[in-house]
């Protein structure tokens, strides 16, 4: 123990990039630098992650449509194929459903999209394993746990300050998710605005096949009702509900959640049986778009950067994209540009500023437009998506929008 009088002796851990956070875009960002050369220390907090039960750890509910631009990074960083494929379902179409008696509908497929598939689905668990053995073997990669106290920026880099240590790197990346400690040392501003929706998950067996269809029914009242196709004859829900609904579904029991969705799903999945009863998890939803997504050496990516509604499943496709281009710009610097040199992050911002925007117009204005119980809207709105089901030009736009890279 020290005296009062005996100054502490903090390590000092020197790489190029220091990367704050431990969650699946935080992983990949250290891998992808990795793979570039460049030398990484990766902060995680002290807090360890829950560890899965032993034994058969079941279906895991939180799971994630990843497009093509998050299959091509994990392809180049070898994640993909770690992942468990048993445990991966692709989705070769999806069916969105208006509400009302007039319900309009569009249907997108893989084959009029001129793709193999549209996304697939994979566990959070699944990815953070095939992360987690990937990074074991990446070079130049420091694994720190520890409580960041301080951050200090100057003309060549910047220092983060833990309790019994000092990282110093050229860059810092923020992907500590939505409440970003990196964000917040950095004087970032946002906008924030609360959904009053909670997304309510849980997996089901259904009585009869899937095909690999997503179905998502935007209902008004009772909020957006995604069932997404795992393996075999099951389906996860994302349900984002309104909070008194969202309150009422929590306090019921799982069979009771799936005699509720047997109104929508009925039809096309037959009977829902609930995979782990005990199992229904809810995160309340918000928008947040932070006011830039960089600051003298420091970028931010994913969560960190932007949160976005999950109706259209995609903030975590963003954090890829992010990640892939943070990479990219680096790497293609000009040889007397420090990593974290302020032209080079404005460039990374401003290619990112586009694909962001769309995706949170299009997010919120989607959960807004379909959020509201309003007569003349469900109306504008079913029109809307039978109009827009009969454009192919348009329809098809959009699909390669959401396709990622390969669109
Ligand atoms: C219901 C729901 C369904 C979704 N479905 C999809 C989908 O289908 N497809 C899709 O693309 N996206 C989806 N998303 C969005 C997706 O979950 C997020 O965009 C993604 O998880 C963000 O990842 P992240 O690593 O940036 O942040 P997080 O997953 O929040 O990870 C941040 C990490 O940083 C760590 N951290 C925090 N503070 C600190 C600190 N001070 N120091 C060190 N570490 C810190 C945390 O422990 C955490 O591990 C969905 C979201 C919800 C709520």
């Amino acid at each position: 123990m020290n005296s009062p009088t005996s100054p502490t002796v903090r390590r000092l851990i020197q790489s190029d990039i220091c990367i704050v956070g431990n969650g699946a875009i935080a992983k990949t960002t250290a891998l992808a630098f990795s793979q570039a050369g460049q030398s990484v220390t990766m902060l995680s907090p002290t807090t360890p992650a829950a560890s899965a039960p032993a034994g058969d750890p079941g279906w895991d509910v939180r799971v994630y449509a990843l497009n093509h631009t998050a299959h091509d990074l994990l392809s180049a960083l070898k994640v993909w194929g770690a992942l468990d494929a048993a445990r991966v379902a692709p989705v070769d179409a999806m069916l969105v459903n208006g509400d009302g008696a007039h319900a309009g509908g569009l249907a997108f497929d893989a084959y009029g999209a001129h793709t193999g598939t549209l996304a697939w689905i994979v566990e959070d668990r699944n990815l953070n394993q095939a992360l987690d053995a990937a990074l074991k073997f990446a070079p130049n990669v420091q694994l720190v746990s520890g409580r960041a106290s301080g951050l200090v920026r100057d003309a060549d880099g910047a220092t983060v300050h833990l309790d019994d240590a000092t990282i110093r790197a050229a860059l810092v990346v923020g992907a500590d998710g939505a409440q970003s400690w990196v964000r917040g040392q950095c004087d970032i501003g946002l906008d924030y605005r609360a959904y009053g929706q909670c997304a309510v998950v849980s997996n089901f067996t259904c009585e009869l096949p899937h095909h690999g269809a997503a179905h998502q029914w935007f209902t008004g009242a009772e909020g957006i009702i995604a069932l997404l196709p795992l393996p075999g004859n099951m389906v996860s829900l994302v349900w984002s509900a309104p909070d008194v609904l969202a309150a009422t579904l929590r306090g019921e029991s799982a069979d009771q959640l799936a005699a509720r969705l047997a109104a929508y799903a009925g039809p096309k999945l037959g009977t829902l049986t609930p995979l782990r009863p005990e199992l229904v998890r809810d995160f309340p939803l918000v928008i947040m778009r932070p006011h830039a997504m960089t600051a003298p050496r420091v970028a931010l990516v994913g969560d960190a950067a932007h949160v976005v509604h999950p109706l259209a499943g995609h903030g975590m496709n963003l954090g890829f994209a992010d990640v892939a281009q943070l990479v990219r710009t680096i790497n293609e610097r000009e040889p007397q540009r420090a990593i974290g040199d302020e032209r080079v992050l404005a460039r990374y911002a401003r290619a990112r500023k586009e694909d962001v925007l769309l995706m949170q117009l299009t997010t919120d204005g989607l959960a807004r437009l379909f959020g509201a119980d309003l007569e003349p809207l469900r109306v504008v709105r079913n029109f809307g998506l039978n109009l827009l089901d009969k454009l192919p030009m348009l329809k098809r736009r959009l699909i390669s929008h959401a396709l990622g890279s390969q669109g």
